[in-house]
């Protein structure tokens, strides 16, 4: 009940998570979709929304972080887990503890997993070759010595060989490069080659459906299940296939007040009345997950209208102009509801832009003070 407490929330709704599971699904097969519920399935609530997912077809799940897939399996998701992470040594007992899929992303990794596995229990491996992104991943010449290390040693399931694109939602000539040497890569290993593959994120399936649905292979989809574009050139694709944006982010009106011209508001006193003006304080600020780059930049939504953040967003609260005393601010209330975005407020896509942002960071961003409500 102290939900009820916070004026601010956010609205989850799964039901439109669960239209675009089964957009995607449609769109992805005969490929299957991995749902990816990183960063509490960035931001929208990990175990409500997986449940929602599984009960949509979604069978395979992927976390950034051990804890984050030990979260799941103590709500009771017993689905696989594939864990995005490079792991440490002595994180391997939690991953065979709560049967957790490893990321095999080096030859040290391949090394450590094989010997845990044989002394100590078994593990699920997925193993990363890096086609270009640099962040994890094996050079290319050691894949396939990789997946047979691990294919023979004892106690270690390999269930998937994959890659991560750079540019999936950008210069789409890379991403086909990688997505190409990779599919070599994986032609290669012949006899070695695991049950599963996969490459694809939700850019790359929404702008190269035929490439990314292939037997065999799964999409990993993450973004596009929350209805988020991560760049703007992905817009017109999320509109085109119907992928709807599944949270709102609201609060209320808790002071209402008038300043005159020449006065300054909020800290460090970036903004000043041009004239007499009507101030609305919101009662949230960057440590509820709104970036303080909003300042004198983003809107709230009153009463289905876009008012402008008057300076400094600071950590519990922020300001909006209303405008003048007389016009529409006369209409708003103590009380009232404010959109920070979502319906009756600013596109996500367009308060993630004036951050300086990307959606993805919006959603992720929203900390524990804010009840997610379904
Ligand atoms: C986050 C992530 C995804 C999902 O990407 P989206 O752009 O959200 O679809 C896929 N693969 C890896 C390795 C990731 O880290």
């Amino acid at each position: 009940m102290t939900d009820l407490a916070s004026p601010t929330r956010a609205e989850i709704d799964l039901g439109a998570i669960r239209h675009n599971a089964r957009t995607l699904l449609a769109l992805a097969g005969p490929a299957d979709v991995l749902g990816v519920v990183k960063a509490n399935a960035y931001g929208h609530g990990a175990v409500a929304v997986t449940r929602a997912l599984q009960e949509e077809g979604i069978g395979r799940f992927a976390v950034a972080t051990v804890p984050e897939g030990i979260e799941l399996r103590e709500a009771g998701i017993d689905a696989p887990i594939l864990v995005f992470a490079a792991p440490l040594p002595d994180a391997l007992p939690a991953y065979a503890r709560h049967a957790l899929a490893v990321t095999v992303s080096s030859r040290e990794v391949a090394e450590t997993v094989a010997a845990f596995a044989e002394t100590t229990g078994p593990l699920r491996a997925h193993v990363q070759v890096d086609t270009g992104m640099h962040r994890l991943g094996l050079r290319p010449d050691d894949l396939t010595d990789t997946v047979r290390l691990l294919t023979d040693a004892p106690g270690v399931e390999v269930d998937a060989v994959w890659t991560h694109f750079a540019t999936a939602d950008g210069d789409l000539g890379y991403a086909r490069q990688q997505h190409e040497d990779f599919r070599a890569l994986v032609d290669r290993l012949g006899s070695l080659r695991p049950p599963l593959v996969h490459a694809s994120n939700g850019p790359f399936l929404l702008r190269c459906p035929a490439d990314a649905a292939r037997p065999g292979t799964l999409v990993r989809c993450g973004g596009v299940l929350y209805g988020l574009a991560s760049s703007r050139e992905l817009r017109p694709a999320l509109q085109a296939a119907d992928l709807r944006p599944a949270m709102r982010l609201t609060t209320r009106v808790v002071h209402l007040q008038t300043v005159q011209a020449g006065e300054s508001v909020s800290y460090g006193r970036l903004w000043t009345a041009p004239g007499s003006r009507r101030i609305a304080t919101l009662p949230l600020g960057y440590a509820d997950g709104l970036p303080r780059t909003l300042t004198n930049r983003g809107h709230a939504g009153l009463h289905g209208r876009l008012f402008p953040i008057a300076g400094r967003v600071c950590m519990d609260m922020l300001m909006v102009d209303l405008g003048p005393p007389e016009g529409a601010a006369a209409t708003v209330s103590l009380g009232d509801e404010a959109v920070l975005f979502g319906s009756g407020g600013p596109d996500i896509q367009d308060q993630a832009e004036a951050a300086g942002t990307m959606p993805y960071e919006m959603t992720c961003a929203l900390s524990p003070r804010v009840p997610r409500v379904s």
